[in-house]
This record gives structure tokens, C-alpha cells and sequence, in this order.
């Protein structure tokens, strides 16, 4: 079985004192049967809690190092989900033009009643209970 390929930088939060656990997060990935490969990483960009992008043949994900534990919890699963959405096209590509088909992104109207949006949202919900964080001593 080839080895999934799972990269995390700048790990820890120093505003809300959490981090990514590394090994909940790689568990998550296989259970989801994530392909990869995958980058995680904070970031911050004002108003979004996270992001998902598929960029030079990766899949790279980021979550806002001003959120607090449980919402930068449920943001991971949220974007993981767009992982998982994208993998099951031919193509990011593919992924990406059926998204923008679906109404709307983050930065217009629409993001709301966007399939693949209200599905990363369930998926959230119903996963935020397995944590991808811990929180620092
Ligand atoms: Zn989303």
C-alpha cells in the first residue's frame, strides 16, 4: 500500500493555544481514504476561518490561527470534506468548475445554497467530535 503523503507546518496556534495533532489528523485521512498528497498549515486572512485549494499537484488546506480550539476544530473537518469532494472527480479541474456550477463562492453571494458547502458543513457537524487539535499545556 503506498504511503500517504501528509504535510503539516506551522503547527501551533500561539493566539488560542491548540495545535494540529499530527496523528489524529493522519488517522482522519485514512479513514477518509484521502489519496494526497495534502499540506495543512495555519494561515490567517481576515473573516475566513480556512481554506481548501489543490495547488502544484497537492491538496492544501489552512485553517485561521485566530480560531478558537472547537470552531478551528470543525473548520479542519470542513475543508477535509472538500478533499474528499474533489478526489472523486477526474480532475481538480473537474472539481473546481463543478463547484463554481453549484453557485457561488466564499467571496460572492451564493456560498450558502452551494451543495458542496452545505455537505462540508454536515460533514463538520458530524465529525467535529473526533478532535484534530489538542490543546497546549
Ligand atoms: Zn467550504
Amino acid at each position: 500500500m503506498r504511503k500517504r503523503q501528509v504535510i503539516i507546518t506551522n503547527k501551533e496556534s500561539w493566539v488560542q493555544r491548540w495545535k494540529f495533532d499530527k496523528e489524529r489528523i493522519k488517522e482522519a485521512i485514512e479513514t477518509l481514504n484521502i489519496k494526497g498528497p495534502i499540506s495543512i498549515r495555519l494561515d490567517y486572512k481576515f473573516g475566513i476561518g480556512g481554506e481548501y485549494e489543490f495547488y502544484r499537484n497537492r491538496h492544501r488546506v489552512w485553517v485561521n490561527l485566530y480560531e478558537y480550539f472547537d470552531f478551528a476544530n470543525k473548520v479542519l473537518w470542513h475543508e477535509l470534506c472538500h478533499v474528499v469532494q474533489c478526489e472523486k472527480y477526474p480532475t481538480p479541474t473537474d472539481y473546481f468548475k463543478q463547484y463554481d456550477l453549484a453557485g457561488g463562492n466564499i467571496y460572492c453571494a451564493g456560498y450558502d445554497d452551494n451543495v458542496f458547502e452545505i455537505e462540508a458543513q454536515n460533514f463538520a457537524e458530524e465529525w467535529c467530535g473526533n478532535l484534530l487539535l489538542k490543546k497546549e499545556k
